[in-house]
């Protein structure tokens, strides 16, 4: 297939080197029209209400900025607040940009969506949406992730959504990603790829990013209320990386505000055994800058430059590359990037059930073991805000079988 590519470091959708728009020629114009669509969206007075009145009336926002006090005075550490997107409906901050991307759809005039899902919550945010909407909806998603997601497969059922099982490579996010590229670059007239993260092709990080920084907006003023400061330290688990760049973009210009992004390392450093595209500092190897799903980014790949095969106890984190704006940030120090394993996802998901009666997501998790590893960091005027990205419902089989 020919490509089109950009000279790394200019034009849009670029993040220093990073991003780009890396896809044969059919992608294209459905990318330009999207970006058209989007910049028209951003000035538009009725898409903008519309999108403040399905946030709030539909998926119930502002969520609670909520200060963890048993767990606080449990880890005798930093004070931790918890930005509450596990309260939103279907369970996850995804429904935020199910939302903006929906809409755009129905403004490009198309009956339809595809997506993705790895955990399966962005496949929920999606057919949501869709029905809320009155579009068809197709999702695909890997059977692994089928098999330990069962329960969000009957809901996108349940909303009238086709699941269409991908049974190629390992049988997750990326496997996913490939075949829903594959439906929309041959339904491209009729439909939308609403995809889940801030990865893609030029203008989906921006876009996903840009529907996502409502997490931080609201933190932000929610933290100036409660403690008439600024956090000292931003915490979230980092898949494609969009509930953690919602959180973060709000404070990138406040340089005493760290951020820390926390990656799946799985069950080892090798790879394969993880999907920590940012960790090479703590010895996870096999990530180096390469093209994924039409953007320039860290991806995990072996010598050859095929890609690895991740491994996480999380779906929604386990996916070889990353939103290349993390990478950007990364590279730049502006962000600083960690992976904790399987099992400390799993402990620290069960402590803060227990210490806030809160079942977080193992996605979430992830965040919690990565401030807890990083204890001794801390002093006690420091100030935190952890990003809740979703609840633990779709975890239970998991929670069961390994604790
Ligand atoms: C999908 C998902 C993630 C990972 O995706 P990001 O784009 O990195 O946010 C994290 N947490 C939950 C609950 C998810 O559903």
């Amino acid at each position: 297939m020919s490509t089109r590519t950009q000279t790394a470091g200019t034009g849009t959708g670029r993040f220093g080197p990073y991003g780009g728009r890396y896809v044969p020629e059919t992608l294209m114009a459905p990318l330009e029209e999207l970006e058209r669509a989007y910049e028209a969206a951003k000035t538009d007075a009725a898409f903008q209400a519309e999108f403040a009145d399905l946030l709030k009336n539909f998926a119930g926002r502002p969520t609670p900025l909520q200060f963890a006090v048993r767990l606080t005075e449990h880890l005798g550490g930093p004070r931790i607040y918890l930005k509450r997107e596990d309260l939103l409906h279907t369970g996850a901050h995804k429904i935020n940009n199910a939302i903006g991307q929906g809409l755009l759809t129905r403004k490009m005039g198309k009956p339809r969506i595809v997506a993705e899902t790895g955990a399966g919550q962005h496949g929920v945010a999606s057919a949501t949406v869709a029905a809320r909407l009155g579009l068809e909806c197709t999702v695909y998603m890997g059977t692994e992730d089928m098999a330990r997601q069962a329960l969000n497969v009957v809901r996108m059922r349940v909303l009238g959504a086709e699941v269409i099982g991908v049974e190629a490579g390992s049988r997750t996010l990326k496997d996913a990603i490939n075949e829903a590229m594959r439906d929309w670059v041959t339904n491209v007239r009729t439909t939308h790829y609403l995809l889940g993260s801030v990865l893609g092709a030029h203008p989906y990080p921006t876009m996903v990013r840009d529907f996502q920084c409502v997490i931080g907006r609201e933190a932000r003023e929610q933290i100036l209320a409660a403690e008439k400061r600024l956090p000292t330290h931003l915490y979230a688990c980092v898949g494609g990386g969009s509930n953690s760049i919602g959180l973060f973009h709000e404070f990138l210009g406040d340089r005493s505000v760290k951020m820390i992004g926390i990656e799946a390392g799985g069950r080892g450093t090798q790879l394969g055994e993880h999907a920590a595209r940012l960790a090479a500092a703590q010895g996870y190897s096999g990530a180096r800058p390469g093209v994924l799903h039409g953007t320039y980014t860290y991806v995990l790949q072996n010598d050859d430059g095929q890609i690895a095969l991740t491994h996480s106890v999380s779906a929604g984190l386990d996916y070889p590359a990353i939103g290349p704006e993390h990478a950007w940030l990364a590279d730049q120090g502006r962000a600083e990037y960690a992976a904790v394993s399987d099992a400390a996802a799993l402990e620290a998901g069960q402590l803060l059930a227990r210490k806030e009666g809160i079942i977080p997501a193992l996605e979430t998790a992830h965040a919690l073991a990565g401030l807890m590893e990083r204890l001794s960091r801390f002093n006690r005027n420091d100030l935190v805000i952890l990003n809740l990205s979703g609840r633990g419902d779709k975890d239970m089989d998991t929670y069961r079988r390994l604790l």
